[in-house]
């Protein structure tokens, strides 16, 4: 799986497969939130997609 930006999520999930179809966030506006501050929203091809579907299920 190929995952772009920060990873964030509960420590609780760390062993759970993450499948990311989107990079960024589509909103980007809170001012308090420096996350994504700089990086471009977009939403991953379906290739992309299924190849780490694919890969997944080598894995
Ligand atoms: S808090 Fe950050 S990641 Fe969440 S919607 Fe606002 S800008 Fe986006």
């Amino acid at each position: 799986m190929k995952y772009e930006g920060m990873m964030i999520r509960p420590p609780s999930e760390t062993d759970s497969l993450l499948l990311q179809v989107t990079v960024g966030c589509s909103h980007n506006r809170c001012p308090f939130c420096p996350t994504y501050k700089g990086e471009r929203f977009r939403i991953k091809t379906f290739a992309e997609t299924e190849e780490d579907i694919r890969e997944a299920g080598t894995g």
